[in-house]
């Protein structure tokens, strides 16, 4: 009989052939799979595992992850269930805050997918004052929330880097530390990823967008300012300079397919990430891919798509930080609550201040543009609760993955 051998877990060449005399029966007790050890998946010629014998394996294939991603009804909720169970173990019941301020819709670049995109004229451009940002780290704090994220457009001018990097020690020395802050600002350059680790951030989220470099350079122009390898590099920089790294892609963009996606959740397992953002992609009405608008699924599949990315990266990354993201909840008031019961476990409230958020309009029909964040709190708190879920409050819950990378490294 012949056993084909798959080295890793991107990867869908047979790297060698075995007997089936060295292979133990799998976990199911099904012949169809044999599994040596937990470095290798070993497959018989032509015969496809079923949604069950896959969630029973350690390691999966892209194959097997694309059979996951398109999986049916009944088969998806056993792929939920997995995903909640080992939430549950892995990184417990507690839901963390991170208070969002959208700094600046200020970009130097022109992706095809947002709406704050450099050619894009229509929005006023905007820059969040000190005292106002710090207001909201103030209401962070008193309001139980362990953390901050600070996002913008990309700008690498020296005025801004400066000012990101007094915004972050302020905001250290008025919550004591109290605060930890996650940036969001896009690629920089290594000596500014110090200055500001070195002011006070210590988690960064970067999002590849795709991992398909073809898919990449249909979504942003081909240029020095839109490179791929750059991106890719960036997030090296990040875990060099000692942030917790975070990643993420748009799910449901036009030409994706579901071996893209499948390539996402590894390329996340080979970066070997501490937290994930990822959220379906929602068109633009002034961006370059909106004329693709026809092609692409209805924004419920997308949204079904994107929970099923989230569960199946705890599945395959269990004690990472995964993020429900606003643009789940832009397609579903509930989008959010859904997120967190097939494994996401960090929750990021818009602290921007209303007067901005006409402006920072990345997709169309966001949430939250004229809502006081008392009344987000109530509703937020209880879908939390509704989910099954606790808020950590006053905690920074960091990623457990990160955590135990550090004292791999010790
Ligand atoms: N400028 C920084 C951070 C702000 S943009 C950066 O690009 O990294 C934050 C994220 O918004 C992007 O990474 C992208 O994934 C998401 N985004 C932008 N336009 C979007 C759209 N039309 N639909 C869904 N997500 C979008
Ligand atoms: Fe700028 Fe980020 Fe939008 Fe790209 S995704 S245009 S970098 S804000």
């Amino acid at each position: 009989m012949m056993v084909c051998l798959f080295k890793g877990t991107n990867s869908e060449e047979p790297a060698g052939k075995i007997s089936v005399i060295n292979a133990m029966r799998g976990t199911t007790g099904s012949l169809k799979y044999f599994t040596i050890n937990s470095n290798f998946a070993y497959l018989l010629d032509g015969m496809t595992p079923t949604v069950k014998e896959i969630l029973e394996k350690e390691l999966f294939t892209t194959g097997n992850l694309v059979k996951l991603l398109s999986a049916g009804d009944e088969d998806t909720k056993l792929i939920f269930s997995t995903s909640a169970a080992i939430k549950k173990q892995y990184t417990g019941e507690k839901v963390f805050f991170r208070g969002l301020i959208e700094l600046s819709n200020i970009c130097s670049k022109n992706c095809y997918y947002c709406g704050i995109r450099r050619g894009n004229r229509n929005p006023e451009r905007y820059l969040v004052t000190e005292p106002e940002v710090l207001e909201a780290a103030r209401y962070a704090l008193d309001n139980g929330f362990g953390s901050m994220v600070m996002q913008s457009g990309e700008r690498f001018d020296k005025r801004y880097i400066g000012y990101v990097e007094s915004l972050l020690r302020k905001i250290k020395a008025m919550s004591a530390g109290k605060l930890g802050i996650t940036l969001s600002m896009g690629e920089q350059t290594e000596e500014t990823y110090r200055r500001w680790f070195e002011a006070g951030a210590h988690r960064y989220l970067l999002r590849i967008e795709t991992s398909n470099r073809e898919l990449y350079y249909k979504i942003h122009p081909r240029d020095a300012r839109h490179d791929y390898d750059f991106r890719l590099q960036s997030l090296e920089l990040l875990r060099k300079t000692g942030y917790n790294v975070g990643s993420g892609v748009m799910i449901g963009l036009p030409f994706q397919t579901l071996e893209d996606l499948a390539g996402d959740l590894q390329f996340f397992k080979n970066y070997d990430i501490d937290m994930a953002g990822m959220g379906p992609y929602i068109e633009h009405v002034d961006t370059p891919l909106y004329k693709f608008k026809d092609q692409l699924l209805p924004k419920e599949k997308r949204l079904e798509l994107s929970l099923k990315m989230v569960a199946l990266l705890r599945i395959i990354m269990k004690d990472v930080n995964i993020a429900a993201t606003t643009a789940m909840q832009t397609i579903d008031k509930n989008g959010r609550e859904k997120a967190l019961r097939v494994g996401a476990n960090i929750i990021m409230p818009n602290l921007t201040p209303l007067r901005y958020r006409e402006g920072y309009l990345l997709y169309q029909n966001k949430p939250g543009i004229s809502e006081q964040i008392e009344d987000s709190m109530k509703n937020l708190e209880r879908q939390i609760h509704n989910a099954g879920c606790l808020v950590g409050y006053g905690e920074w819950g960091d990623s457990k993955h990160f955590a135990k990378r550090q004292t791999q490294i010790q």
